[in-house]
């Protein structure tokens, strides 16, 4: 019998997953809270065939230091951290976790329109702060706009896009237009979802979700020139990643009053600093990107980048990206 393959594990991932990678592999684990440091992570690399992780750049500097490596294994879906280019040039497999994670990002989505679109973080604040006095409340000044029969624009109708309109449309009852690389006639046969240009999608929506990957076409695909075609009634909802958007011209936008207000799950740098401007407008709700953070669909995908990890070392079966599919032996 052959020896197991060695990996490397560089965060906690729960008893069962480890016991399923103890089965096929021979592993180092990172058994701290958070993920192994850089530092550490580049001086274990060196001897294994592959590893696990969810974040942190796999580039030239790491990929040179690990001659063995055949299989970067990621929980996570999106892979903007890979350098699919050094990967292909060195015939190492890449690996991602989707559907696993579909349901509960587009639950987060909706959420960040709900808080956005009915004040509802804001408004949190003002009862816990006792602002809710008799008679201090007058006219509209709470007011917010309604998610039901209002439209909403979903750009990249992909598989988190697709259960986003599921749930805008079935639960909300709103109008669904989408802009994405391609047309998908599914998603408009089930939902009455309406294709249009970025800039119709922009002009018309009262909501605009961005759940695109990030990738050199999408990087700022979101900026002044596009605010400024939105409604000054509109939210705009980021759960894709922090540069699909140049934030600067989100800045602006919302101190200007060019738009309502936002939902934002992710960040141009992560942890977004203390100082960014974003953090004072109690018009914007800011997450510390949770979009897949339940426990069962965290497991789901420590789980199943697990099974990625030995299907890609083995020759059997995994989710190959689809930039590094055909590169390696499956
Ligand atoms: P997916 O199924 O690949 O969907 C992405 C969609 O975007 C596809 O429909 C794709 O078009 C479209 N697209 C790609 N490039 C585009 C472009 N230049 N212009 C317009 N549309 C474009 O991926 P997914 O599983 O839905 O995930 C999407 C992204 O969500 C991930 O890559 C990740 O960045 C983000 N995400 C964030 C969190 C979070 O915690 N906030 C969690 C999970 C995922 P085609 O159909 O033509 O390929």
């Amino acid at each position: 019998m052959s020896a197991k393959p060695k990996v490397l594990i560089t965060q906690k991932v729960p008893e069962t997953v480890q016991n399923y990678l103890n089965e096929h592999c021979d592993c180092t684990y990172w058994d701290k809270e958070g993920t192994m440091p850089r530092a550490e992570l580049l001086e274990k690399i060196t001897d294994v065939e592959g590893v696990f992780l969810s974040g942190g750049a796999v580039d030239t500097d790491l990929l040179d230091r690990a001659p063995n490596l055949r299989v970067v294994s990621s929980s996570s879906v999106g892979y903007n951290h890979f350098d699919l280019e050094a990967m292909k040039a060195r015939g190492v497999l890449g690996t991602h976790t989707p559907y696993v994670l579909d349901g509960t990002v587009a639950d987060l989505v909706l959420a960040l329109m709900l808080s956005a679109g009915r004040r509802i973080a804001e408004l949190d604040a003002f009862v816990k702060a006792g602002k809710w006095q008799k008679g201090a409340v007058k006219g509209t000044e709470l007011f917010g706009m309604d998610i039901h029969h209002a439209t909403v624009g979903i750009i990249g109708m992909g598989r988190i896009g697709e259960a986003i309109a599921k749930r805008a449309v079935h639960g909300f009852d709103m109008n669904l237009l989408y802009y994405s690389r391609s047309r998908k006639q599914d998603v408009e046969d089930k939902y009455g979802a309406r294709y249009c240009s970025l800039n119709e999608l922009l002009v018309e929506s009262d909501y605009v979700v961005i759940i695109t990957p990030l990738t050199p076409e999408t990087e700022h695909m979101i900026g002044k020139e596009q605010f400024s075609l939105m409604k000054p009634t509109a939210f705009f909802i980021n759960a894709s990643r922090g540069a699909t958007v140049d934030e600067q011209a989100l800045i602006e936008a919302l101190n200007n009053g060019t738009i309502r207000g936002a939902g934002l799950d992710v960040f141009d740098v992560e942890p977004t600093p203390i100082d960014n401007p974003l953090l004072k407008m109690p018009n914007v709700v800011t997450l510390p990107h949770i979009g897949s953070a339940t426990d069962k669909t965290r497991y789901d995908m420590a789980m199943l980048a697990a099974k990625n990890l030995v299907g890609a070392l083995t020759g059997g079966e995994a989710y190959v990206v689809q930039e590094l599919q055909g590169i390696g032996n499956i």
